[in-house]
């Protein structure tokens, strides 16, 4: 597993209702907005295993979804606990920066007020 410092958090934590903030061993910081990481989740049940076709429909995921616990697993990644009732999406520390430019909202609309609609 990577240890480089840009796979390294050194700090996770909620930034506001709706953003997840991680702060990396090389200086950078990812915003992610919580709803666009529940539906990132990559395990089984979201994703199938065999053609990793997806199995999670954004209807499903309830619009005000939010982490209710995140556990460390290994040096790796984290594990997140979702108020949807959802606990299995573990996330590599290298997948979530590499996630940075989708999931941020200050990367999809400088004042990260909510939710963007697609036109
Ligand atoms: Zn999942």
């Amino acid at each position: 597993m990577s240890t480089a410092p840009e796979h390294t958090p050194t700090r996770i934590a909620q930034h506001d209702a709706r953003t997840l903030a991680i702060d990396w061993a090389d200086g950078a910081r990812s915003l992610f907005d919580v709803r666009a990481l529940r539906l990132a989740c990559a395990c089984a049940e979201c994703v199938d295993e065999w053609d990793g076709t997806p199995r999670l429909a954004a209807d499903d995921v309830p619009a005000d979804v939010a982490p209710i616990g995140l556990h460390a697993v290994g040096r790796y990644a984290i594990q997140i606990d979702w108020s949807d009732g959802h606990t299995t999406g573990i996330y590599p520390f290298a997948r979530l920066r590499a996630l940075h430019g989708e999931a941020s909202p200050s990367a999809a609309n400088g004042d990260g007020n909510g939710e963007r609609l697609r036109s």
